[in-house]
C-alpha cells in the first residue's frame, strides 16, 4: 500500500520512516524545499535516536521517498497522513491554518477514494472541519488536463484562501456540474476547459474517509515509541477506513498493541486529555517540590513513595523547571481555550498553565538567591538548552525561557548543549556557546544544570569547581545527590531538595 505523509517534521518524518520500515511504500512531502533537499542528499534535519539509519535503510530498500510535489504524492497514494504543525494563536488556541491548507490541497488533487488520516494534535471537531473543506473544495476543482489543477478563478471566491498559494494560474478551469463558473472570463480558457470536460469528464467529488489518529511519540525516543506504542487510537466513522488503518498498523497488532477504536471527536480529545494530564502530573510534583524548598523536605523521597502507589505510577514525577517542548505548553493552552469556547471554565488546567509559567520564574529566583538580586556583571554557566535530553528541539524549552529571564536581568550567559546549540544560536545569537561543560564553567559565578542530559550526570565536579569563580551548583533537574556534592564544598541547590 502506498501512503503519503504531509509534513516532514518530528512526527511526519518518524511516522513516514517507521511505516516504510513496516513494509509500506511511503512518500514524505514537505513544502520546505531545504528540508526535502537535505533528506534527498542523505541528511536528516532533526536528531532522533536511531532515525538516521532507519531512513537510510528504507531509502535503500526503495520504500521511502521525499518530495515537495504534493500533487503527485496525493494522486499516487491511497492513504494520506497529515502531520503538519498546529501552533498556538496569540490567545493560546490552536492555529489550524496549515491543516486547512493541506485539506484544500488534498481536495484539489484527489483522483480516487482516499483515506485522510490526521496525526496532528487538533481541537475537537477538526476531523469534521477537514471533511467540510474537502467536500467544498472538491466541488470547485477539476481533474487536470495534464499535470496540474487550477483553483476557482480569482474573483469567484474572494473570501477563500488559495489552496495552492496562487501558484497555478493557467490550463484548468473549475467546473461544477459540468459548467464553467460564472465569472470566468478568458474565452480561450473556457474553450480548452469545455474540450477537456467533453473528452475527460470529471469524476469529482471522489469518495473519501477521515480518520483521527493522534500521535503519542515522545521526542528523544520517537522511533522506539512509534514502533512500541502504549496504544493506537483510531477515530473514524468508516468501516472501510478502519480496515485500511488496521492493515497499516498490522505489525503492531502482532506485538499485541492495544487499539482504541472510537469516533474522531473522542480520538481528538484523547490526545489533549493525555497531554493535559501529563502536564498536570509534572506540575503537581513541581508544586510539591516548591513546598519542600520551604520546609526542608526531600521531594525525591516523596516522589518515590508516591510512585510506589500503583494508582499513581512513578512516571512524570520528576521535579524541575516546568514542562516545555513543542507539545505540552501549546496543547494545554489549546485545550483550555477550546473548553472556554465551549462555555466551560477548565479551572484545573488554568492553574497548571499558570503554575508552569511561574516555575521558570522560581528557578530564576533560586539563582538570584545565591548570586544576589542584581545579576548585572554576573556570568552564569548553563548546561543544557534542549527542552529535554536526547533531542535538539528547543521549542518552549525551560532552559531557553530561563536564559531569556536572566538576560533581561543583565546576566551574561555561557552555555553548552550536546545537540541543541545550532537551534539555540538562531534565537539567542549573543550567548557564548562553548565546546563542552568545562569550557562553559570557566570564570562563571555559578553553574546551572537546565537539561537532564545523561552526560551531565557524571561531571568532574572538582574540575568544575576549579573553573568556576564561585562553587555554586544549581541543579534544576536534580541530577546530583546533594550530600555528595556538598562534601566537595559546593553550594548546592536542587528543586525540592537541598
Ligand atoms: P514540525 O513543525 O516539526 O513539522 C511540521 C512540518 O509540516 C514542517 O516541516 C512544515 O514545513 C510542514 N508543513 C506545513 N505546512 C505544510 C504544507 N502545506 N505542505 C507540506 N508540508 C507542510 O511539527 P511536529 O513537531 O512534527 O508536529 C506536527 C503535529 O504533531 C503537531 O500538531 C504536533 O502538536 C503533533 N505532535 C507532535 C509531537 C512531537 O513530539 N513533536 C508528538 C505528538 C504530536
Amino acid at each position: 500500500m502506498k501512503v503519503t505523509i504531509i509534513g516532514t517534521g518530528y512526527v511526519g518524518l518518524v511516522t513516514g520512516t517507521c511505516l516504510a520500515d513496516f513494509g509500506l511504500q511511503v512518500i514524505c512531502v514537505d513544502q520546505d524545499e531545504t528540508k526535502i533537499s537535505l533528506l534527498n542528499s542523505g541528511g536528516v534535519p532533526i536528531y532522533e535516536p536511531n532515525l538516521a539509519p532507519l531512513i537510510e535503510k528504507n531509502i535503500t530498500a526503495g520504500r521511502l521517498t521525499f518530495t515537495t510535489n504534493l500533487e503527485k504524492a496525493v494522486k499516487e497514494s491511497k492513504v494520506i497522513f497529515i502531520a503538519v504543525g498546529t501552533p498556538s494563536n496569540d490567545d493560546g488556541s490552536a492555529n489550524l491554518t496549515q491543516i486547512e491548507e493541506v485539506a484544500r490541497q488534498i481536495a484539489a488533487y484527489m483522483n480516487e477514494y482516499k483515506v485522510i488520516v490526521n496525526k496532528s494534535t487538533v481541537p475537537i471537531g477538526t476531523a469534521t472541519k477537514i471533511k467540510e473543506i474537502i467536500d467544498k473544495y472538491q466541488s470547485e476543482y477539476v481533474i487536470p488536463v495534464s499535470s496540474s489543477v487550477i483553483p476557482a478563478k480569482a474573483g469567484i471566491h474572494p473570501s477563500s484562501p488559495s489552496p495552492l498559494r496562487g501558484e497555478y494560474t493557467q490550463n484548468f478551469l473549475p467546473l461544477r456540474g459540468g459548467r464553467a463558473k460564472v465569472g470566468v472570463k478568458h474565452p480561450s480558457v473556457i474553450a480548452r476547459s469545455e474540450a477537456t470536460r467533453q473528452s475527460q469528464p470529471t469524476s469529482k467529488p471522489f469518495d473519501f474517509d477521515i480518520v483521527s489518529n493522534p500521535e503519542f511519540l515522545r521526542e528523544g525516543s520517537a522511533v522506539y515509541d512509534f514502533t512500541h506504542p502504549d496504544k493506537i487510537v483510531i477515530g473514524t466513522e468508516s468501516d472501510r477506513a478502519l480496515k485500511i488503518m488496521q492493515e497499516i498498523y498490522r505489525p503492531l497488532y502482532l506485538i499485541d498493541t492495544p487499539f482504541v477504536i472510537t469516533n474522531p471527536e473522542t480520538a481528538e480529545l484523547i490526545k489533549y486529555a493525555c497531554n493535559a494530564f501529563l502536564a498536570t502530573k509534572i506540575t503537581f510534583i513541581n508544586e510539591i517540590a516548591n513546598l519542600c524548598d520551604k520546609v526542608g523536605a526531600d521531594v525525591h523521597q516523596i516522589a518515590k513513595a508516591m510512585g510506589l502507589d500503583g494508582r499513581i505510577s512513578p512516571k512524570f514525577l520528576h521535579p524541575g523547571p516546568g514542562y516545555g517542548g513543542s507539545c505540552f505548553p501549546k496543547d494545554t493552552e489549546a485545550l483550555y481555550r477550546f473548553a472556554t469556547t465551549c462555555g466551560y471554565d477548565f479551572k484545573l488546567l488554568k492553574g497548571v498553565i499558570s503554575a508552569n509559567k511561574r516555575q521558570r520564574e522560581l528557578m530564576v529566583e533560586k539563582i538570584k538567591h545565591h548570586l544576589g538580586s542584581d545579576l548585572k556583571g554576573k556570568t552564569i554557566a548553563i548546561l543544557g538548552l534542549a527542552f529535554k535530553q536526547n533531542t535538539d528541539d528547543i521549542r518552549q524549552s525551560p532552559s531557553i525561557d530561563i536564559i531569556q529571564l536572566l538576560l533581561k536581568e543583565g546576566a551574561q550567559i555561557r552555555c553548552f548543549d550536546p545537540l541543541a546549540m545550532e537551534n539555540s544560536r538562531k534565537v539567542l545569537p549573543t550567548l557564548t556557546y562553548c565546546q563542552d561543560e568545562y569550557e562553559t564553567a570557566e570564570h562563571c559565578d555559578a553553574l546551572v544544570i537546565a537539561t537532564e542530559w545523561n552526560q551531565f550526570r557524571n561531571l568532574d565536579l572538582l574540575k568544575i569547581k576549579k573553573l568556576l569563580k564561585f562553587p555554586i551548583l544549581l541543579d534544576l533537574r536534580n541530577l546530583y545527590d546533594p550530600d555528595k556534592v556538598k562534601v566537595l564544598r559546593f553550594i548546592y541547590e536542587g528543586v525540592g531538595r537541598k
